[in-house]
């Protein structure tokens, strides 16, 4: 398929739903061939690649847990092997499990750590040797306006969130004089499964908050994503991109 991104390899983690689904279908609608991964839903993550065939796209499906390192290091291995490089990685793979802190149990905090923080380092080890070997890359990590606001009830969420951004920054330093680049996302609050389950007095304390008056959209976070794994963004790096209707400025 031809596009701005024709002849490019781009993996989305967490694209079976939500947010990352709609980064895969831009990204494929760019002419990007796009790697669909998920941890379970693979009904969801069929959808999201029959969505992309249909659209006239390229795509395959790879499941794996990113919060396990041998895993990750064998899919991707696997992945490089096959296709020869990644160009473009999304670390859009998260979760929440929304406690006060007094109330939080040690393995919600490590598994809501483990998938959103320690998952976007795995996935990035991962794949960052080929970008280096091919001295290109694009890496977008999703992280979110609570790491900056603060939230309470997402203590160990937005902990993970504003890691991300450290994180960002930092490996934004140790790349860019290889022509990688390495910025976030921040979305504010878009409608997805994640946000849908929440109480609606909680929806409503949330949709105050905000300027636009609503929700956001996966595809309006998808379209900053495909903005920044583009070559047309070759001179931003490091940053931290708020999509959120104007709740956070
Ligand atoms: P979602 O609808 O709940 O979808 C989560 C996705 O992550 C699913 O594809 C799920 O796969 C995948 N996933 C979960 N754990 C995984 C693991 N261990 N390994 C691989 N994949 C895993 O979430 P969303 O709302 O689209 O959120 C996407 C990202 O945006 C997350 O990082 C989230 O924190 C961030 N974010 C969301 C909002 C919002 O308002 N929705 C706001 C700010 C930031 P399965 O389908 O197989 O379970």
């Amino acid at each position: 398929m031809s596009g701005i991104l024709g002849g490019q390899i781009a993996l989305v983690t967490g694209a079976s739903r939500g947010i990352g689904r709609a980064v895969a279908e831009r990204l494929a609608r760019d002419g990007a061939f796009v790697v669909v991964n998920y941890l379970q839903n693979r009904s969801a993550a069929e959808a999201t690649l029959a969505a992309i065939h249909a659209a006239g796209g390229q795509a395959e499906l790879c499941p794996f847990d990113v919060a396990r390192g041998a895993a990750v290091t064998e899919a991707i291995d696997h992945l490089v092997a096959r296709h020869g490089k990644i160009d473009i990685l999304v670390n859009n793979a998260g979760l929440a499990r929304d406690n006060l802190l007094l109330r939080l149990r040690e393995e919600e905090w490590d598994q809501v750590v483990d998938v959103n923080l320690k998952g976007l380092f795995l996935c990035t080890r991962a794949v960052v040797r080929s970008m280096i070997r091919q001295r290109y890359g694009r890496i977008i990590n999703m992280t979110s306006v609570v790491a900056h606001t603060g939230n309470p009830g997402q203590v160990a969420y937005s902990t993970a969130k504003a890691g991300i951004c450290g994180f960002t920054r930092t490996l934004a330093r140790e790349l860019a004089s290889r022509s990688i680049t390495v910025n976030a996302v921040a979305p504010g609050f878009i409608d997805t499964d994640m946000t849908r389950s929440l109480p609606e007095p909680i929806k409503t304390g949330y949709l105050n908050l905000i300027p636009a008056g609503r929700w956001g959209t996966a595809e309006e976070v998808a379209e900053a994503v495909a903005f920044l794994a583009s070559p047309l963004a070759g001179y931003i790096t490091g940053q931290v991109i708020h999509v959120n209707g104007g709740m956070y400025m």
